[in-house]
């Protein structure tokens, strides 16, 4: 295949939005929910459709039917790099950080998953990978859950999946933590527990918890003991934490700025990303970089299906979460959502792009009609 004058020019770009209910009441130390939504965008050049999809609002349809759909009409779609460019571009006056952030990643994926498609190969393939597999963690152990539905949970990741790691929600009530994290060790056996605060903790609050996990439970793995957005205070528990307990924070990273600010602040041993917030694969790709100049691994965030690819193309990768609401969406809404095999999901070279397909019969019933 000749490119001499460039690849197909955009056709078109849609969007829908998808709410799908939790299947039990799920909080955090610093939220609660009962829906998760799911916007989904679907990009035509070429006789080809790129999908891609994002964990967001419902109001960045809008955004992207319009305005970045705007920009990127006829833009060769063979250049996803230049695209994101574009669109960072486009932007600059809502804001380059949330929603709008949101909405580029999801097409930054759809223009990626789109060009594999085009020159028909597994995107891993066309980004260059290091890997065909990656670990995951089971990730869940919501703070509304039961001590019961917190212990079949986190053991159904390590006895059925086979995760040596799993992950769960504290910092709702601090004081009946360690009681629950006592019932969490006790179901997972050998594996390894990690807790995630969602930045529900002052700093003399987690450095109290953070000696108690550790002692009491082995706890390698503090996420957001406080809050992302007090670099010291990370910086502060990450130095005065066990020997053993690794913290991590990184999951609102929108920008590239975000994760260089992070990484030089030392605010984190393991730095989280989100590639369906910090500007799809292309901006995944850049923290990868970011990460491997400081020496500092990346874990994937959620979504772990829209991950995939592009965590075996980043050198220095840790692993990916397999949270409890993802991968239940993708596996009810995308035919080819990878299945876990000995803790890890596995690349399906078989299939072009992403390799995922949406069920839009399947998805109908949570569809969003569109409010004006
Ligand atoms: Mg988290």
């Amino acid at each position: 295949m000749a490119f001499v004058d460039g690849g197909p020019g955009i056709v078109s770009i849609q969007a829908s939005a998808y709410t799908i209910p939790t299947d039990k009441p799920e909080a955090d130390g610093t939220m609660h929910w009962d829906s998760t939504t799911l916007v989904l965008v679907e990009i035509l050049a070429g006789g080809k459709t790129g999908l891609g999809y994002t964990y967001t609002g419902e109001a960045i349809v809008q955004l992207i039917v319009g305005k970045l759909a705007e920009t990127l009409h006829g833009y060769d779609a063979l250049d996803p790099n230049g695209a994101n460019l574009e669109m960072r571009r486009a932007v600059r006056n809502v804001g380059h950080e949330g929603l709008a952030a949101t909405a580029i990643s999801a097409i930054d994926l759809a223009l990626w998953d789109l060009k594999a498609k085009l020159l028909d190969m597994p995107l891993a393939l066309l980004l260059g990978r290091y890997r065909d597999a990656v670990p995951i963690y089971g990730s869940g152990g919501f703070t509304t859950y039961t001590n019961e539905q917190l212990r079949d949970q986190l053991a159904a990741w390590v006895k059925k999946d086979g995760c040596q790691w799993v992950k769960m929600k504290i910092g709702a009530h601090p004081d009946q933590d360690p009681r629950r994290v006592a019932v969490a060790k006790t179901a997972i056996g050998e594996a390894t527990l990690l807790v995630d605060a969602n930045g529900a903790l002052n700093r003399k609050q987690a450095l109290y918890y953070a000696e108690r996990f550790v002692a009491e439970a082995g706890v390698a793995w503090f996420e957001e003991p406080v809050s992302s957005d007090d670099l010291e205070g990370l910086q502060l528990v990450r130095v005065r934490a066990p020997a053993g307990m690794e913290i991590a924070a990184g999951e609102y990273g929108y920008t590239t700025d975000y994760f260089r600010r992070m990484l030089n602040a030392e605010a984190v041993d393991v730095q989280q990303a989100d590639i369906t917030r910090c500007g799809g694969v292309t901006g995944f790709l850049q923290v990868g970089a970011l990460c491997g100049a400081h020496h500092i691994d990346l874990s994937g965030h959620c979504g772990p299906a829209a991950h995939l690819h592009a965590a075996c193309a980043v050198p220095r990768f840790r692993h990916l979460e397999w949270f409890h609401d993802h991968a239940r969406i993708e596996h009810m809404l995308f035919d080819g959502a990878p299945i876990p095999q000995s803790g890890t999901i596995r690349l399906d070279l078989s299939r072009p792009g992403l390799g995922l397909q949406f069920k839009h019969q399947d998805a109908e019933k949570f569809r969003e009609q569109e409010r004006r």
